[in-house]
């Protein structure tokens, strides 16, 4: 049995396989969705199902990740591109 490389969601603290989670990546032009899970920046780990993004905007938990303010816009910039991609995944 091959172990699963478990990261920690920055919003509920849970650990995780990654493959539970989302990448969050902040780049010097903003913070996005990492779908590839390959793109370069400080990265930030999110639980795919319940409703750590929505808490994000109350638990500043991307602020203390990514060590700046995370306006509220960003969150529902994240929100909207996850919801895509749950779109294309049919
Ligand atoms: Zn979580």
């Amino acid at each position: 049995m091959k172990e699963k490389p478990l990261r920690m969601c920055v919003s509920c603290r849970t650990m995780k396989p990654k493959d539970m989670l989302i990448r969050v990546v902040k780049t010097p032009d903003g913070i996005f969705v990492d779908k590839t899970g390959k793109r370069n920046g400080r990265g930030a780990y999110l639980c795919k199902e319940g409703n750590c993004i929505e808490l994000l905007a109350k638990n500043k938990a991307l602020n203390r990740a990514f060590q700046c303010e995370v306006s509220p816009d960003v969150i529902e910039g994240l929100k909207k591109e996850l919801s895509n991609g749950a779109d294309e995944l049919g």
